[in-house]
Parts: C-alpha cells; structure tokens; sequence
C-alpha cells in the first residue's frame, strides 16, 4: 500500500466522519443516520441517487431496501459487484416522510458529494433519478426523454438513468432500467478495451 494511498483512505474517513456529524441544514434534525456512501474508495464508476429512504437512515447504508435490491439485479446483470463501484445520493441525509430534497438541502449538501468526487475520481458517474441528473449533468435533463444517454464534462463521463424506485411504482420501468444498463454494460466493456490499450 503506498504513501499516496493511505493519506486517501485517511481523507477518506475524516469526510464520512464529517458527513456523519454534519448539521449544516436541516435534516439532520429529523435524520437517524447520514448516509456518506458505500463500496469502493477507487471505483472508477459511481452511482449517485437522491437521498436516504427510510431502511437507509436506519442502517446508514445506501440502497439498501427495495430499490436497492434492484439495482443490485441491474449491476449484476452487467457483472458489476457493488463492491466494486461506489454508491451515494446528492443529500446525504433522509428527508422526512421521503419528500422530495429542496433546493437548499442539495447546495448545501453538493459539497460532500464533490470530495468524494476529488477523492475517487471516477472515469463514470450515473446519476439514478432526475434530481441527480439536473444537479450533476443538465438542469434541463428530462429522464423520461433522456435516460440512458451519456453526457462528457470536463473529462468525465454521466449517464443519466431513472432512480431504481421509480421501477417499483411503474413496472414498465423495470424494462427500460433493465434495456439503459445493457447499454452501460456495453459502454464499460468498450472503456475497458481502450484503458487496456492506453
Ligand atoms: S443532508 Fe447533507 S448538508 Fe444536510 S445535514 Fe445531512 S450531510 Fe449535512
């Protein structure tokens, strides 16, 4: 292990020790457990969701209930471990009663997200839902028009998808999730073949 990467891990640990005590707005009033993220330090692909529901306030683990199973299924379907990528949502803490992030809650929380942005430095970032969309790729991202389309920024490559707990209300969901991720499967397995030849 080198020098380079330890002093990462120690970064690494003091952010999440931040995020777990963060006050900085008001969901940390009602929250259980904030909710940093989960898998790996070094992944080269993430995932960002919405926000804690109510299994992951309790566990203090991202995607951990339904539509975590499910997009567990979908990540497995492209033979991605969860262990291999990393995990996290735009606010770190469960808004109550599951509503909707506000505005304010995502700025204040966007900070959090853009250390571990600089600590992992992912090659791929999808976005699950459209708030991630709009705050990370485009405020004008329509989901139901441009899910599954990729997006480079400075040097980065998005992907928008639908958040895996739309598929459980709207099962004609399921399918498009299911169709958008073989076309990511599809795109890593192309960036992989050019990392390899690089
Ligand atoms: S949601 Fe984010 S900004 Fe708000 S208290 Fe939790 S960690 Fe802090």
């Amino acid at each position: 292990m080198t020098d380079e990467f330890d002093n990462q891990d120690e970064l690494f640990d003091e952010l999440e020790k931040k995020v777990k005590a963060c006050t900085l707005c008001d969901l940390h009033k009602t929250r259980n457990r904030a909710v940093p993220g989960s898998g790996s330090r070094e992944a080269w692909i993430m995932f960002v969701g919405e926000a804690p529901g109510k299994n992951e306030d309790s566990q203090g683990l991202p995607f951990v209930g339904a539509a975590g199973n499910f997009l567990t299924e979908l990540l497995q379907s492209i033979n991605l471990d969860r262990l291999d990528i990393y995990i996290t949502n735009i606010v770190k803490c469960r808004p109550p009663n599951n509503r909707d992030p506000i505005p304010e809650e995502m700025d204040l929380c966007l900070p959090w997200l853009r250390e571990q942005f600089m600590l992992i430095k992912p090659k791929v970032i999808c976005t699950l839902g459209r708030f991630a969309a709009n705050r990370l790729i485009d405020p004008e991202l329509q989901i139901s028009r441009d899910h599954g389309k990729f997006y480079k920024k400075k040097g980065q490559v998005f992907c928008a998808l639908y958040h895996p707990a739309a598929a459980l209300y709207n099962g004609n969901l399921k399918q498009v999730l299911r169709d958008d991720f073989l076309e990511l499967g599809r795109f890593l397995e192309k960036c992989r073949g050019e990392m390899k030849n690089t």
